[in-house]
């Protein structure tokens, strides 16, 4: 049973070679990715147009499974928020956001998240393992099942991020399948540009991903000197902010200069000073980048305080003043805990009570 190949974390090619290894056509994989990804079929059953003799085989020896959905939360703001159970304990959340003229899903790529962030709810969680690709795509396959896009064939989710818990580019050959799976024609087919993967700054897998991929790439920059970076992005202190930018760069160019995103989180008396935000400035010259300003959405156990909205209001004014796009991103549905940082505080919280009961009871 465990050995089952599950579908969900084949590509078009691997899907393909899969299906030559057991004996039959690579065309097969365009048959069964068209079935799962457009129809929404994941019973071997339904897919008519496979042979009965192969619809065996496949039953046999292979599987469509799904991560578990445990619970469904909806904000007032018509936020919802997925929980998802993971194989082996710890779980990982899946966001969607309505906006006028867009429907953004927010994915996650790891159970936690190794790299710390001091900022982060998730980074302070600790980090226990990759997402496979099955997991990473089957948030996109079960989010589009409840908001029933395969009934209706209206494309609610319109965008993917790749913003909720975990870096992406530390699971870079997971998410890689689940990219392609997002942009091609035979899966979710969704334009490149729609697809955004969120880096706090893994510059090789940055290059790999320029060359692999036509996706968006968003920067989690935070901080616009060596020191301050350092010590709220610990990753810097591998891959600092010049050697980032360089990469940063070279994607830009190899994308005949369309923007990339810097995401910057306004930490109150931390990154938000006016002097921060020329330095910012300085920084960017050169890359054709747009700004998201983030709001610090507060967690517990944090000693982090949001910057005042005429602070974020003025730094703003600064890149405006210089010429670069920016916006304060709107924080959405963090009545239910889905804004963006929060992923997975209360699960953490809960389970943490729950370990001093268990300690106290023993
Ligand atoms: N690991 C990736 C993607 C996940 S985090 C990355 O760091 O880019 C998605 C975004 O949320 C990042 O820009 C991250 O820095 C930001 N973020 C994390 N914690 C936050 C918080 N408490 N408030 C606001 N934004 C936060
Ligand atoms: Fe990880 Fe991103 Fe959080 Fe940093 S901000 S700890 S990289 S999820």
């Amino acid at each position: 049973m465990t050995n089952k190949a599950n579908l969900l974390d084949y590509d078009r090619k691997s899907l393909g070679s899969y299906f030559i290894e057991i004996g039959d056509k690579s065309f097969r994989a365009q048959q069964v990715l068209k079935w799962i990804y457009h129809q929404g079929a994941i019973d071997f059953e339904a897919m008519t147009n496979l042979s009965k003799n192969l619809r065996a085989n496949l039953e046999q020896n292979a599987c469509i499974k799904l991560p578990e959905i445990t619970s469904e939360q909806k904000s007032e703001d018509g936020t919802r928020k997925w929980l998802i159970q993971v194989k082996g304990g710890g779980s990982v959340e899946t966001v969607f956001i309505p906006e006028k003229d867009r429907g953004t899903l927010c994915i996650s790529s790891q159970v936690g998240c190794p790299l710390e962030c001091k900022f982060c709810s998730t980074g302070q969680q600790g980090f226990n393992r990759n997402l496979s690709t099955s997991e990473i795509i089957g948030q996109v396959w079960a989010a589009n099942k409840a908001l029933g896009y395969f009934e209706n064939d209206k494309r609610i989710i319109t965008n993917i991020v790749f913003m909720g818990m975990g870096e992406p580019l530390l699971n870079y050959d997971n998410v890689l399948k689940a990219i392609n799976l997002l942009t091609d024609d035979l899966g979710f087919g969704l334009a490149r540009r729609r697809v955004t993967v969120s880096t706090s700054g893994i510059i090789p897998e940055i290059d790999r991903l320029k060359d692999d991929t036509n996706v968006s790439l968003a920067i989690s920059l935070h901080a616009s000197n060596d020191e301050l970076r350092n010590d709220i992005v610990p990753i810097n202190r591998s891959y600092p902010i010049s050697d980032l930018l360089a990469a940063c760069k070279r994607f830009t160019v190899a994308r005949d200069d369309e923007p990339i995103t810097i995401e910057y989180v306004m930490l109150k008396d931390v990154n938000d000073s006016l002097q921060d935000a020329h330095d910012l400035v300085g920084c960017l010259r050169g890359i054709p980048a747009k700004v998201n300003l983030i709001p610090f959405n507060t967690f517990p156990g944090t000693s982090y305080n949001c910057s005042e909205i005429k602070t974020i209001n003025s730094f703003r004014d600064v890149l405006v003043k210089s010429k670069i796009i920016t916006i304060t991103r709107k924080t959405r549905g963090d009545d239910i805990d889905a804004a963006c940082g929060q992923l997975v505080g209360k699960v953490t919280a809960k389970a943490a009570r729950h370990q001093k009961i268990l300690t106290e009871l023993n």
